[in-house]
């Protein structure tokens, strides 16, 4: 089956069908018949439409996870066997790249360059690294005085509610799922609802893969209205949550009242330190990069560039001509860089906290202003300065293209200034000087720090913020723990014989 009422471009080859959930390992409408329309950012057009759940659907999700999980279909299988069932997901993936790009790309307007770059290749490598890990699932032994043998063994939890959010669809899902199941848990994804599409494409992937049924679900429909349900439901055993810091606060309170294990990926409001003695060159790419990607939509954005004196009016310069020149616009084009914001709610925001900027007394350097491409959600990157650190466009996560540039005179105060949010995701140093280097990222409070570049990210490195951006981490060895509990078992092996 294809989307029939998709654009040429996303419809070419799309096989799962529109307007259903996909629980139990089969594709069926919303309990009630609903439907949602799916728009796409680039035009304001509609491109397909997807079941919207009720809570009987959650129900149904859950109890085929449970079911599954129980069963020891996928659970009591060895990692190496689930691991391979995720690298047949790989092949299926790269023989199917190109559809998921476009697909992506449609969905949450993506330029498609990225979108096969980023998107479809890191979400790949997820399932990649994820199938190498399940390859040795092992526990250990610990020696203790008593005659006894004590070994430890890494168990799946159970069934993972992992719910995600619409500026990196196709990668946020990956990232859980991956190690949620080379673990041997089974799962309910809820997606974000502005950008459903590859996580449906994703579950006809798994299944083709030989996902056994029940394993994986997928429940399209209003975080609002079943959130609570989900993450409250007596059988689900740990919550996988990426989305901004109130909603997941309001998830981690409502999972704690189970006891549920919760992790939170959430906000971000990165700073950028730029010294005087950085290769002005390279950084000026790198902080570009970091606040222009993906429309500025990124949790590990840097959206705060902070910039040491004597070189601050040479960058607000360079960057007032640079910066209009980033190739905007058209998703299809392969050059383009910027494409619009991922909804008309997004677009609201970002003009929104502009404004609030222009009230507080910024300057507008370049950008500031929607730009009209007869449809769609598109905003110039725009930077701007004098802010001081208390003003909402600083202090809060915007969201979008707008960068803001602050001036620093000594090194303390640049760290100073950019612990000096609520959050706590990603940071970034730009600097020639080695010793700066270590003694600046020891001292700032992120999960993860930039070195003369900005969002290198790996399947194998730990990724998760500190503060009011989350605990836990995704990536590494430690997601896949994080999907796992931990049994001692202790044998005792009697009198001992002399
Ligand atoms: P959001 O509004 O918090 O939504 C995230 C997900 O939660 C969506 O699937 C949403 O469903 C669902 N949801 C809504 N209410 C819920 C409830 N009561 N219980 C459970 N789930 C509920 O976030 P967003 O606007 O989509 O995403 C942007 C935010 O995500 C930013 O703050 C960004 O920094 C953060 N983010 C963090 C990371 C990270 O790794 N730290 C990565 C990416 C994004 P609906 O879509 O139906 O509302």
């Amino acid at each position: 089956m294809t989307i029939t009422d998709t654009p040429a471009a996303v419809s070419s080859g799309v096989h799962f069908p529109p307007g259903r959930l996909f629980i139990g390992g089969e594709w069926r409408e919303a309990a009630d018949g609903g439907r949602r329309d799916v728009i796409s950012p680039a035009t304001g057009k509609v491109i397909s439409s997807v079941a919207w759940a009720t809570t009987a659907d959650v129900d149904a999700a859950v109890g085929a996870a449970r079911e599954s999980f129980d069963s020891g279909v996928w659970s009591r299988l060895s990692g190496r066997e689930r691991s391979r069932v995720l690298l047949k997901a790989v092949e299926i993936l790269r023989e199917r790249r190109e559809e998921l790009a476009q697909l992506e790309s449609h969905d949450a307007g993506k330029p498609i360059t990225f979108a096969r770059i980023v998107d479809v290749e890191h979400a790949i490598l997820q399932f990649e690294y994820a199938a190498s890990l399940g390859q040795h699932l092992d526990g250990s032994v610990r020696e203790i005085p008593a005659n006894a043998h004590a070994y430890i063994r890494k168990e799946p939890i159970g069934v993972v509610a992992a719910i995600t959010p619409f500026n990196f669809p196709l990668i946020l899902s990956s990232t859980k799922i991956a190690p949620a199941l080379v673990a041997g848990n089974s799962v309910v994804h809820k997606p974000a609802s502005d950008t459903p599409l590859s996580a449906l494409f994703m579950a006809q992937v798994l299944k083709d893969a030989g996902v056994p049924d029940g394993v994986f679900n997928v429940i399209t429909g209003s975080g609002a209205s079943l959130g609570d349900h989900l993450v409250g439901h007596p059988q689900v055993d740990k919550v996988a949550f990426t989305g901004s810091t109130e909603v997941g606060a309001h998830a981690a309170a409502l999972a704690s009242r189970t006891l549920k294990p919760f992790t939170a990926e959430l906000g971000g409001n990165a700073a950028n330190i730029l010294f005087a003695d950085a290769d002005l060159d390279k950084a000026i790419g790198t902080v570009i990069g970091a606040f222009v990607f993906n429309a500025g939509q990124f949790c590990m954005a840097g959206p705060r560039l902070l910039v040491e004196r004597p070189i601050y009016d040479t960058v607000l310069g360079i960057l007032s001509q640079a910066v209009p020149g980033v190739p905007f616009g058209d998703i299809t084009d392969e050059a383009t860089v910027v494409g619009p914001l991922a909804s008309q709610n997004q677009l609201d925001k970002v003009t929104a906290m502009v404004e609030s900027a222009r009230r507080d007394g910024a300057q507008v350097v370049c950008g500031g202003e929607q730009v009209d491409m007869g449809g769609g959600f598109y905003y110039r990157p725009t930077v701007l300065a004098g802010l001081s650190s208390d003003a909402e466009c600083v202090r809060e996560e915007v969201f979008g293209p707008v960068l803001t540039v602050q001036p620093f005179d000594t090194e303390e105060e640049a760290i100073s200034m950019a612990n000096g949010t609520a959050y706590g995701l990603a940071s970034g140093i730009q600097t020639s000087n080695i010793a700066r280097i270590h003694r600046v990222a020891k001292r700032l409070d992120a999960g993860i720090c930039w070195v003369n570049g900005w969002a290198v990210l790996d399947p194998s490195v730990p990724f998760g913020g500190v503060k009011a951006s989350g605990w836990g981490r995704e990536y590494g060895p430690e997601a896949l723990a994080s999907y796992q509990r931990t049994k001692s078992i202790v044998i005792d092996l009697g009198e001992e014989q002399a």
